[in-house]
């Protein structure tokens, strides 16, 4: 029974964001599961080296160069998942970040529209041509808890992350029962965009572990968050849908 409720073989997922930090665990631990992965994002080396160590590992990975900003390349996206494996059950909008950290009153407008763009815009054009895709699956979406918790110098990225929020709701109730939709809001997760925004290096990591005295003993990692992804994806979770669920190490 337990296998059951976390076997995706036979089942394809678009992970977007996929060629490094947590998109890049979400798709292996999805295709250990023995889901079909297409890894989608805008660096082919980057999302041809995760597809690569997939296969080697005796999983299944394909990929596609992919802006999510771009709604012609998201449907290229999907045809080309459901051309290339038969079809499309799961698709994570993981793709987002923004390396910027500024007060909203001296934010411009250009990193404004930039972080819109592709941490929110992208989320709701995604969601609706996996929608007009699928016959019936599961769509999950990464927001943060920024989207919940004020964090200075952040408000772009925030209101972005709520508003994604706001969408798993929305289409969950709009979606269901053909889709569940549900969301990740990850804690800290040490990896490129985290790392640029906050201005850490590698030896910093110990003394932000030790600031933020995490109830878990420890930061997070992108299989911490392949594994939250691999409950919401698979029939464990079939009851749960349209909820924002913190995976961070602590409340
Ligand atoms: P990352 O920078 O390590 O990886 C981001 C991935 O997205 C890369 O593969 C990159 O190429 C891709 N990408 C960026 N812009 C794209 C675009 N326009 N089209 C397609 N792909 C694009 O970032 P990460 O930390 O792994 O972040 C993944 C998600 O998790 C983001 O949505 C981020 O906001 C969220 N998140 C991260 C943390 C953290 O601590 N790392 C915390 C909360 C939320």
């Amino acid at each position: 029974m337990l296998n059951e409720l976390f076997d995706l073989k036979g089942e394809t997922a678009v992970v977007t964001g996929a060629g490094r930090g947590i998109g890049e665990g979400i798709a292996k631990v999805l295709a250990a599961a023995g889901a079909s992965v297409v890894c989608a994002a805008r660096r082919v080396d980057e999302i041809q080296r995760v597809a690569d160590e997939i296969n080697a590992a005796g999983g299944k990975a394909k990929c596609c160069a992919t802006d999510v900003t771009d709604l012609d390349a998201v449907n290229r996206l999907a045809k080309f998942a459901c051309d290339e494996t038969g079809g499309l059950h799961m698709w994570v909008n993981n793709a987002g970040g923004s390396a910027v950290q500024k007060p909203l009153h001296l934010l411009d407008q250009e990193e404004w529209d930039r972080t819109l763009a592709l941490n929110l815009t992208a989320v709701w054009q995604c969601t609706r041509v996996a929608a007009e895709t699928m016959v019936e699956g599961r769509i999950l979406n990464i927001s943060s808890l920024a989207a919940e918790d004020v964090i200075a110098g952040s408000g772009h990225y925030s209101a972005a992350k709520a508003g994604v929020n706001m969408l798993t709701k929305t289409f969950a109730q709009e979606l269901g029962p053909r889709i569940r939709v549900n969301c990740i809001m990850p804690g800290a997760v040490p990896t490129e965009i985290m790392m640029q925004a906050l201005k850490l290096k590698d030896e910093d990591l110990p003394k932000l572990d030790k600031m933020l005295r995490l109830p878990a003993g420890r930061l997070g990692t992108p299989q911490d968050l392949g594994a939250a992804a691999l409950f919401l994806l698979s029939p464990a979770s079939a009851w749960v849908t349209g909820q924002n669920i913190r995976v961070s190490g602590g409340p």
